[in-house]
């Protein structure tokens, strides 16, 4: 299905159900210009909530300005009524979600003025009672503004973590990929978040063995990423993708080197979330449950997420509790006491 006619598959499906042979249905891509708002609950402890579609902006890797339509959003109070509906159903997060959140409040059917901007939602969402956690799922570097990151500081509901795409620290790199940055606006954003949040975790998104990506710039990737203080890593490997310009660039990366790469900077994550979660020990935060017994343990996040497990308690479940982090375990997570035993919010 299209990207307009996904929002019918119901009907598809009951339609199919009369064929015997599968189909194809359809549109031209400038026909994906209305907005359908949507959450789904992950768990009971979790909800995604859909605020924003598509994108306007051309990088030349990713094929969704190709499949997905113009950039377009949920109205504000939209969004207000489906976050209002999720903690109606005792969800304590919401992760809002979108294919580029930062360009949040552009209207339907082609309007490409902002009728409300990412940090009018921001403010609005933090005034809704009831909801317990908003978390910020990944937002583009050079559309988190300055406003935004001060806003959340101070907000009751939206938590101190942020993930933003960086995709390379080597500034040709960049460029090549037509990305609306450089490193040094990225940098920026870390030192800006840090020094109003010292404790925020910091998600980043990389990219290795982009097409023409040379050792010494996945070097400068590496070494940029090992000095910025952020705290864990989504590492990617390119692969070409069909009718995207980085698909036509020359000088491929040999899949060894792409692999290899990837690698190194899996390690990299690895260490830099053993870092973050060592400068938490002996801090107080609070932890949401989640509701899956893996190995007799129970899991959750803190606010700045970092994953916590302590012996299986159906009781904890979509709970919240304030913590101390005490150690981190064999596996990488983190152990802690209970500060309020069975002081639940
Ligand atoms: S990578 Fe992200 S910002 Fe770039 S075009 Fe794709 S969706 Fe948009």
């Amino acid at each position: 299905l299209g990207a307009t006619e996904k929002f019918k598959i119901g009907d598809y499906v009951n339609d199919l159900s009369k064929n015997e042979i599968g189909e194809i249905h359809s549109c031209e891509i400038n026909e994906a210009d209305f907005y359908v708002g949507s959450y789904a609950i992950g768990d009971r402890t979790r909800a995604f909530l859909k605020v924003q579609e598509a994108c306007d902006y051309k990088c030349t890797f990713c094929t969704i300005p190709l499949a997905r339509g113009i950039s377009r959003s949920d109205t504000l109070n939209n969004v207000l009524k489906n976050a209002k509906d999720i903690s109606d159903k005792g969800i304590k997060e919401i992760v809002l979600t979108g294919v580029n959140i930062g360009d949040f409040g552009k209207g339907e059917f082609g309007d490409k003025k902002h009728e409300h901007t990412f940090l009018d939602l921001v403010k609005a969402l933090d005034r809704v009672e009831g909801i317990h956690r908003l978390r910020i799922s990944s937002i583009e570097p050079n559309l988190l503004k300055n406003e935004t990151i001060a806003f959340v500081s101070k907000s009751n509901s939206f938590v101190p973590h942020f993930h933003m795409p960086l995709q390379s620290g080597s500034d040709e790199i960049l460029k090549q990929m037509k990305r609306r940055y450089l490193r040094g606006l990225y940098v920026d954003r870390v030192k800006k978040i840090k020094e109003t949040m010292p404790h925020a975790c910091i998600g980043v998104d990389v990219i290795v063995g982009f097409p023409g990506e040379s050792n010494a710039q996945f070097l400068e990737t590496y070494h940029f990423l090992n000095e910025l203080d952020i705290s864990y890593l989504h590492v990617f490997t390119y692969s070409e993708r069909d009718n995207t310009p980085a698909a036509l660039l020359a000088d491929p990366v040999p899949q060894n080197i792409r692999k290899k790469r990837s690698k190194m900077l899996r390690a990299l994550s690895i260490k830099k979330r053993r870092a973050f979660y060592e400068k938490q020990l002996g801090r107080t935060r609070t932890v949401l449950f989640e509701g899956e017994n893996k190995g007799g343990y129970i899991y959750g996040f803190t606010e700045n997420y970092v994953k916590v497990k302590c012996p299986w308690d159906p009781s904890l479940i979509n709970t919240l509790h304030s913590v101390k982090l005490t150690e981190i375990d064999i596996d990488g997570l983190v152990r802690f006491e209970f500060v309020e035993q069975g002081i639940t919010v």
